[in-house]
């Protein structure tokens, strides 16, 4: 008896997104898992396509149209398995992408495209050097290879070793030597330093214990920065390893890695798979099927290292589990973390999130017992968290200082350089910034309604609240203090450097942001530069907030709190305190004790004071209580439906339908608001208009499912001047 398969097809239109029944015919009869990447005919011309199976069936109810055969079957093995297929399932259901979208992360590209081994021909022995032969330069060439058998090619033996291309060519007519192939790894790899294994303190030691011996899946490890989380993670990956078990490590983005790749490869040796999205198509391929056939037990990477083919995973830790990089932006929209959770829920793995500063949501979580709360208070090599001062920068302009250092931060400056010792400043800047503030009072024009920042639009001269539509006219006066010091804000770290030099000529800088990290080891390279002190200050963006550990940095200055403070958004106060305590922690992690500077025009706010404080649960009780208020995450859930397009006139009417429409569906659900329509923070980007509506409240997956049918119904047939984009919970409303 046959069997059937259901089939996802290798086609990207939403329209396709569905599963075909297929025969497996006899000659296939061993295909009894799904997991497979197949070929099928397809439509009314029968055109072969490619497809994968996702289900694999004894009998089918439904007999009454033709069921088609499958006609071929590409690979020997599964690309992925039963558990991986839920995985996809559950991702369809709560990000609302598509099946192929999902499926599509389990496979590195190579795969589908046909990607194979990198293969060289490298030169073996076969029989004794005799007669004429047995003689130089034949001997050389003989006794070269029996110590380099199957290392070189017959080019780099003649190139790079000097022997003559016509004595090889000698050796293998008459078989003295022979060619064969050989698999090679395209991740070429460099050695790395023993990063020496230490022996726990009391306070790790017991993290360690109580993660392997509860009967609990989820912990949340919150521990301040140089507290030694690395340290436990890796005890807990040695202890996996020990028992057979698996391990991926995930870190933010690439930012994180080089520090992390030196330290675990430094422990572990070469057997760690590295996983990120700057390797080139055939490395992630290679490591990909490392991790497949078993080579390696452990995988450090970002965020779709999640989807590693690992067939006995023990641990997962998401380390700096507040970073916004764990969720990704383009379909499927998926969270890391909510990833790890269902896999665990698969498997049986632990999932370790490790944050100083974790995520509320996740903080609130191991309040009402669904995460296990595991702590470190105490930085591991006995030093002390470094002092924290604000600067209020209305004083400054009190004092006629217009410059962007204040007073104390220039005189910091100065002292650190003179001392020999290394310094970051940090901007913490989000590509952009429109909300508009008085200098001299330091009030900010906030929406009522949704208690974000307004976005000032410099074209028609307005501000408005990209949350919810409100427009105002802009003022020129201050409607607290009645001063003109009313301004937008905008500084980058371009600008810094220019300014930095202006005032510290001799000084040594380094830029660290978007435009001097584009390619692939740029990032590594600055970051080693500081590391051997070969620069004195750090400029730099988000980047330099995040876990390094440079032991000569004892000046942290963080040029202007506000512009994450005030950023459009209902998580800024939770960012901001985010990005204070990170990128303080990285001041006086050696002997030295270190200093922080957070220049602000609002030192009274809740968040600067409990950052400055390191008070991470008072400022948790603070947030959470106007997350309820407001009905924020996570009291609610938020689906954002984004649109763009070049004809700004179709897409205001389309929008707008589709409001008109949401809001009549919605108008009997209580627990629900919609804001908007209304222009996006970004209203375009490259030709392209932007306008979004927000959904906030009890969104079950029914209800997000039965949203995007409606919007995807609605603009099917303007599809292609309009572009459509879902999100739930997404990481920014920009
Ligand atoms: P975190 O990731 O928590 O910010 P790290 O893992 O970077 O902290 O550790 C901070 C420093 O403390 C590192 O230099 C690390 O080598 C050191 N360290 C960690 N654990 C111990 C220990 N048990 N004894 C001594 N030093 C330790
Ligand atoms: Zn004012
Ligand atoms: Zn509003």
């Amino acid at each position: 008896m046959s069997k059937y398969a259901g089939i996802v097809v290798n086609n990207e239109s939403i329209q396709l997104d569905k599963i075909f029944t297929y025969r497996i015919p006899e000659a296939l009869s061993h295909i009894s898992n799904p997991g497979y990447r197949v070929k099928v005919p397809f439509g009314k011309g029968n055109k072969i396509i490619d497809g994968f199976i996702l289900y694999v069936y004894d009998h089918i109810e439904d007999k009454s149209h033709i069921v088609k055969d499958i006609v071929k079957v590409y690979d020997k093995e599964e690309l992925f398995t039963q558990s991986d297929i839920k995985l996809m399932e559950f991702m369809r259901e709560n990000y609302l992408c598509t099946y192929l979208e999902a499926v599509k992360l389990f496979i590195p590209r190579g795969v589908i495209q046909g990607m194979k081994n990198k293969v060289i021909d490298t030169i073996y022995l076969s029989k004794e050097l005799d007669g004429k032969y047995n003689k130089t330069p034949y001997i050389e060439i003989y006794n070269f290879i029996k110590e380099n058998e199957g290392v070189f090619t017959k080019t780099q033996l003649a190139r790079e070793k000097g022997f003559s291309i016509s004595s090889i060519n000698t050796l293998i007519k008459h078989g003295y030597i022979v060619k064969d192939k050989k698999v090679v790894d395209r991740y070429n790899d460099r050695e790395y330093k023993n990063y020496e294994r230490k022996l726990l303190n009391h306070e790790q030691k017991l993290v360690v214990d109580k993660v392997l011996n509860s009967s609990n899946k989820l912990f949340l490890l919150k521990g301040i920065t140089g507290s030694g989380k690395t340290e436990v993670y890796m005890n807990i990956v040695q202890h996996m390893m020990d028992n057979n078990k698996s391990s991926i490590i995930l870190v933010p983005e690439i930012a994180l890695t080089p520090q992390m790749i030196e330290r675990f490869k430094g422990r572990f040796g070469k057997d760690v798979a590295v996983f990120h999205s700057k390797l080139s198509q055939g490395e992630r391929y290679d490591e990909w099927f490392r991790v497949k056939e078993g080579k390696v037990k452990l995988a450090i990477g970002a965020r779709s290292a999640i989807f590693l083919p690992f067939k006995d995973l023990g641990l997962i830790v998401i380390d700096e589990e507040h970073e916004t990089s764990y969720k990704s932006e383009s379909d499927p929209k998926y969270n890391a973390r909510d990833i790890a959770e269902y896999k665990s829920k698969l498997t049986g793995c632990k999932v370790i999130m490790g944050s100083a500063t974790p995520n509320i949501e996740s903080y609130y979580r191991t309040k009402i017992n669904e995460i296990e709360l595991l702590e470190l208070n105490k930085r591991a090599d006995g030093a002390n968290l470094p002092f924290i001062n604000t600067v209020d920068m209305r004083e400054e302009l009190k004092n006629n200082n217009r410059s962007i250092f204040s007073r104390e931060l220039y005189e910091e400056i100065k002292n650190t350089l003179s001392k020999k010792e290394q310094i970051i400043l940090f901007l913490n800047r989000r590509g952009f910034s429109t909300f508009v503030s008085c200098r001299k009072c330091g009030y900010v024009f906030k929406c009522d309604n949704c208690d974000i920042s307004m976005t000032y639009h410099a074209h028609g001269n307005y501000l408005s609240c990209h949350y919810c539509g409100r427009k105002i006219r802009a003022l020129s006066t201050c409607p607290k203090c009645k001063s003109n010091y009313v301004k937008y804000f905008g500084i980058g770290t371009e600008k810094v450097e220019i300014e930095i030099k202006k005032a510290f000529p001799s000084a040594r800088v380094l830029r660290m942001d978007l435009d001097t990290t584009r390619k692939k080891d740029s990032y590594e390279i600055i970051y080693k530069e500081f590391k051997e002190g070969n620069a004195d200050i750090l400029i730099g963006t988000q980047m330099v907030a995040k876990g390094l550990d440079f032991p000569n940095v004892t000046l942290v200055g963080v040029l202007a709190a506000d512009l994450s403070l005030n950023f459009p958004d209902y998580r800024s106060s939770e960012r901001t305190f985010q990005l204070i305590t990170q990128v303080a922690g990285r001041a006086g992690r050696g002997k030295k004790s270190g200093k922080v500077i957070v220049q602000t025009y609002m030192p009274e706010s809740y968040s600067i004071i409990f950052a400055k404080n390191y008070d991470y649960e008072g400022f948790y009780k603070d947030e959470i209580n106007i997350r309820k208020d407001m009905k924020y995450p996570p009291f609610s859930k938020i689906l954002s439906i984004n649109l763009s397009s070049k004809n700004e006139n179709l897409l205001i009417k389309i929008i707008q339908n589709i409001g008109v429409i949401l809001k009549n569906y919605l108008k009997n659900s209580d627990n629900i608001e919609i804001l908007g329509p209304c222009p996006c923070i970004i209203g375009k980007i490259k030709e392209f208009y932007r306008w979004q509506i927000i959904i906030k409240g009890d969104i079950d997956t029914n209800l997000g499912k039965n949203i995007k049918d409606m919007v995807y119904h609605m603009t099917r047939e303007v599809y292609n001047d309009i572009r459509v984009s879902i999100d739930i919970n997404p990481s920014n409303l920009i």
